[in-house]
Parts: C-alpha cells; sequence; structure tokens
C-alpha cells in the first residue's frame, strides 16, 4: 500500500499504511491500492478530472525524466484514479502489477500486440470468447501471427501443437458459454516445460473464485466489465501479471491509449468495495438456478462447474472457491423459437449481452452471438439453438428460481 499523500497524516500518532500481506480478498477490496489519507482528507478516492499533469518549473521536468519519478505525466500515460485501481487489482490476484484498459479486448489485443512478432505463434483452448478467437484469426494473422486451436481440455493436443515458434499458450476458465474448467497445473506445466507463457482469461471466475497467478499463470486478464465493475454500468478491462513481464504492455498501453477516464474508474472502483458480497450472492444463485434446473423436466442438460453431472466438476472442485453466477443449459425438444419463448416469458432476467452484473440477463447464444452464421459453423462452436444462457445477478435466488420456472411451465 502507498505512503499517505497529505501531511496531516505524518504525524508519529496517525493510522500507519495497511500492509497487504495478509489480509483476505474481501478486506483487500474494499482498502488495497488506496493512499490511506487522501487529497481534501475523502475517504473515497477523488475524480481527478485531467488530461495532463503539471509541474512546477522546468527543473521539475528534469527531475521527473532523469529520476523516473513515480508521478503523472500526461492522460494517455496513466491518472491517479487508474493507479489506484491498478494496485487494488493487482493486490487481489496477489500479483506484482497490473495493466488497466478501456475494456476487456482492448486487455487481450494490447497484451497479445505487446508481446508477439511476427513469425510467432499461439495455441488456443478453442471455446473461447468470439471476439478474442476473431482477432487472433483475422488480425493478428495480418502481422504475421499464427493462431493454432486445440480441443479445449485436450493438453495433449495443446503440448504437441507447440513449435520453437510458439509464444503463448491461452485459455478461458471456465470458458463462455460451456463453463469448462482448465486443469491450471497440467496447463501451466506445459508452459514451463517448453518455456512457453501462459494466459487465463478467467473473467468468469473472478479472483474470488480462480487463483491462476498463484498457480503459476504468468498473465491472467479480466473484462473488468463483467464481475470486477459488477453492476452492468462500465467497460473495463485488466491484465495482471509479473511487473518486468508488464513493462512492454504498459508503454504500448501509452501509445494505443485504450485508457480510462477518471469518472469510469471511479465507477470501478466504488464497484470493487462490495466484490467478495457480490460474488458470494453470485455463486449461491448460481448454484440454486443451475439445481433447479438440472431437476426440470423440460431441461435437457445444464452446464454448470458446481453441479456433480458437469464433465469438468472434479477439476473446478480442485480449483475453484466458488463456480460464478453464468448457468447454460439446454431446452428439450425445443427449437429455436421455443427457446425464445422461454427467455420472452422470463420477467426478472434483462435480455442482454454480458453478465457479472447485479441484475440477471439472459440470451440465447444462437441469436445473440452466433445469429449470421451458418448452422454448420453454430456446430462447430458448440451452440445449438436451443441453448439457453442466464448469468444471475445478485436478486434473490428464489426469485429467480420461481421466475424461471413460470417460463418453463408456460
Ligand atoms: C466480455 C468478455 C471479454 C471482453 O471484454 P469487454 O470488456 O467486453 O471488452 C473477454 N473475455 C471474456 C471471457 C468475456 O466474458
Amino acid at each position: 500500500m502507498t505512503t499517505p499523500s497529505s501531511s496531516s497524516a505524518d504525524s508519529s500518532r496517525s493510522q500507519g499504511p495497511l500492509s497487504a500481506g495478509d489480509l483476505k480478498l474481501g478486506t483487500l477490496a474494499v482498502h488495497a491500492g488506496e493512499a490511506r489519507q487522501k487529497p481534501g482528507d475523502s475517504i473515497t478516492d477523488p475524480v481527478f478530472c485531467a488530461s495532463t499533469f503539471t509541474f512546477a518549473d522546468t527543473q521539475a521536468v528534469i527531475d521527473y525524466i532523469e529520476q523516473e519519478q513515480p508521478r503523472e505525466e500526461y492522460g494517455r500515460y496513466g491518472n491517479p484514479g487508474e493507479r489506484v485501481a491498478e494496485r487494488k487489482l493487482a493486490a487481489l490476484e496477489n500479483a506484482e502489477d497490473a495493466v488497466l484498459y478501456g475494456s476487456g479486448m482492448a486487455a487481450i489485443v494490447g497484451l497479445l500486440m505487446a508481446k508477439l512478432n511476427a513469425g510467432d505463434e499461439v495455441i488456443f483452448f478453442d471455446e473461447c470468447y468470439h471476439r478474442s478467437r476473431e482477432f487472433c484469426g483475422k488480425h493478428l494473422s495480418r502481422f504475421g501471427v499464427t493462431t493454432r486451436q486445440v480441443k479445449t481440455g485436450d493438453y495433449d493436443a495443446m503440448e504437441a501443437a507447440i513449435t520453437p515458434a510458439t509464444k503463448m499458450l491461452i485459455s478461458e476458465s471456465p470458458t463462455n458459454p460451456h463453463l469448462s474448467c482448465i486443469d491450471l497445473e497440467k496447463f501451466v506445466d506445459i508452459g514451463q516445460r517448453h518455456g512457453v507463457e501462459t494466459l487465463i482469461d478467467a473473467t468468469l471466475a473472478t479472483p474470488y473464485n480462480l487463483r491462476p497467478i498463484d498457480a503459476g499463470v504468468d498473465y491472467v486478464l479480466h473484462s473488468a466489465t463483467k464481475y470486477l465493475g459488477g453492476h452492468n454500468d462500465l467497460l473495463a478491462g485488466v491484465v495482471v501479471g509479473g511487473k518486468e513481464a508488464l513493462e512492454p504492455v504498459r508503454n504500448l498501453r501509452g501509445i494505443m491509449g485504450a485508457i480510462n477516464g477518471p469518472q469510469n474508474v471511479y465507477l470501478l472502483l466504488r464497484g470493487l468495495k462490495t466484490f467478495e458480497l457480490r460474488m458470494q450472492r453470485h455463486n449461491d444463485n448460481g448454484m440454486l438456478v443451475a439445481e433447479f434446473l438440472e431437476n426440470h423436466p423440460r431441461v435437457e442438460r445444464v452446464y454448470y462447474p458446481g453441479l456433480a453431472s458437469h464433465p469438468y466438476h472434479e477439476i473446478a472442485r480442485k480449483t475453484m472457491r466458488g463456480y460464478g453466477g453464468l448457468v447454460t443449459f439446454l431446452l428439450k425438444d425445443a427449437d429455436w423459437r421455443a427457446t425464445a419463448d422461454v427467455i420472452d416469458a422470463a420477467k426478472i432476467p434483462r435480455i442482454a449481452p454480458s453478465l457479472g452484473g447485479v441484475e440477471s440477463l439472459i440470451e440465447q447464444p444462437m441469436v445473440m452471438s452466433y445469429y449470421k452464421l451458418t448452422p454448420e459453423e453454430r456446430q462447430t462452436f458448440g451452440i445449438p439453438d436451443n441453448m439457453i444462457r442466464m448469468a444471475c445477478g445478485i436478486e434473490d435466488g428464489e426469485d429467480l428460481v420461481a421466475d424461471l420456472s413460470q417460463a418453463l411451465d408456460r
């Protein structure tokens, strides 16, 4: 944690800085990364609406450049609130450093652009956020980077796909929307034996449910738009990892300009205060809804890592503290329209893409994200017409179950 920034805190009787070392997640979410005594003696971090930051005189500019002092210079390179959020997110992940972006996709693009060169290869587990796949397949390829996809959870195939040009192994855990879970021990072991860096997009798990850095993963990525912000009111993204490894990533972000405005950062910091409480409710609601659906006669199959019937349940049990709010399920003998009718009959969850906010959201992946694809393409991505994805918010779980029940019983 940083030293107090206000002179009123210099007295020997003032409260000392908190040391993050032995604090638990709920305390870190509230306090980590923040100065104890803030400008204006405010308990919250102020929103500095500044695109640039001033120097007292020319010598101050020269001192800043020569001594590489930690202070602000120009808004594209960062702002005070953003640094607080980065320290807080690094503390939540037990990582050395974090680089914050204006969205999760900006974070993925920023990391890969900083780390890869023409001729390099990356290997993906194939169940992944469709825009990540699109970025690698359509855009990184234009810069001479080859993407190989292997079946999710096939560690032998991933290892076999490694060549001397392979620079990064990439996966989500859990994946979206199938909620497959990665055995981090195996994943990290492959990377380390071959000297290849590893990246886990842990957006669906969050640091409450999954600890990839502790498992030895090099980079963890989050769309902070989801659980970290948590209120369906902002976009942000973050890459966490080692300080030295993230230095070129931070430098490229300063060129890309994929940064957050001060107000957006304030919303993120505000959302993070309740992170632990929200995750507990998301986990409870996810489990309750998944168990309800599994026992419903109109439901063919439920994908939820907390269910013993989930193919990845053993890995999830081994690696996760809870299983999150996202529940995917298939309806029995339902075409796309009958599936849409269930969604339209639900009264509490709103129809929208995204997940991880306080409001529950519901959608049909075939319509929401894969509508323009051919049935064959949808099949290769494992998106049948009768699939529903429910992102449980923090409403009362029994209300969510009762609402789904009336929608299914129509
Ligand atoms: C939403 C999401 C992203 C993209 O994040 P944005 O903040 O929307 O840019 C990446 N990965 C996963 C798993 C996501 O759910």
